[in-house]
């Protein structure tokens, strides 16, 4: 299989900022790797997984993503890849509070137009596969840390990406509960191919992962 993203000679410099937040970096992510990226708080760890998703735009480099360069494509492409091949879990969570856990799950599964029965169905495989079968129904206020960070990654998986991006997935978690999200993260990359990337300074995140990156002053080694 195809390597899911490729970087080469990746720099960022935001307009209001004087650093540059990533410098000359060259990355590869491969089907079925987990790779940790790891590094102190601002040493572009964001910025990275922001350019891998096509959320920011480098200013220097080519970003390719399941075969699109992000840098050269119109924005409608990149929204494309965005949602069909790349899910997003965040530290925070980011449920929207008044939807159902299984509501949270199908928004995206909307935004693909997927018809309203088979919605139906891939929320419910999605609630179990993350071991929320009987959840769905909750809004994420009743739900705990891990649940709604559960609920997350389901919803990241919603449209069957080739790539999931975690940015500090249990940055918010106590060490049991985020060694569990990370054993699904895990299960989910070697049972579906899958490939990821999960920012973080967890050192248990680092020692789970199958590929490790560090990132110092946005240079990656
Ligand atoms: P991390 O996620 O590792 O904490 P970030 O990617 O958020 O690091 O930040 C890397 C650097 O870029 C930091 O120096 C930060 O202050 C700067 N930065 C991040 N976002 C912005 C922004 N929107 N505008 C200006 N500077 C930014
Ligand atoms: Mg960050």
């Amino acid at each position: 299989m195809s390597r899911v993203v490729e970087l080469r000679g990746v720099g960022h410099r935001y307009v209001d900022g004087g650093v540059a937040a990533l410098v000359d970096v060259d990355l590869d992510i491969e089907p079925g790797h987990l790779m940790a990226v790891h590094g102190r708080s601002g040493s572009g760890k964001t910025t990275l997984l922001n350019v891998i998703g096509g959320l920011l735009r480098p200013t220097d480099g080519t970003v390719n993503v399941c075969g699109v360069d992000l840098t050269q494509c119109s924005d409608a492409e990149r929204i494309a890849v965005r949602r069909t091949s790349v899910g997003f879990v965040f530290q925070s969570f980011g449920l929207v509070p008044v939807l159902t856990a299984a509501e949270n799950i199908e928004v995206p599964l909307r935004l693909i137009g997927m018809e309203r029965s088979a919605r139906r169905e891939r929320v419910s495989e999605l609630l179990d596969l993350v071991g929320l079968g009987a959840r769905g129904r909750h809004r994420p206020g009743e739900l705990s840390g891990g649940e709604q960070q559960r609920v997350a990654v389901a919803r990241a998986l919603s449209s069957s990406p080739r790539l999931l991006i975690a940015d500090e997935p249990t940055g918010q978690l106590d060490s049991k509960t985020g060694r569990s999200i990370m054993a699904l993260i895990e299960s989910l990359v070697a049972d579906a191919g899958l490939a990821a990337i999960v920012a973080t300074h967890d050192p248990a995140v680092v020692s789970a992962a199958d590929v490790r990156a560090s990132i110092g002053d946005g240079r990656v080694t």
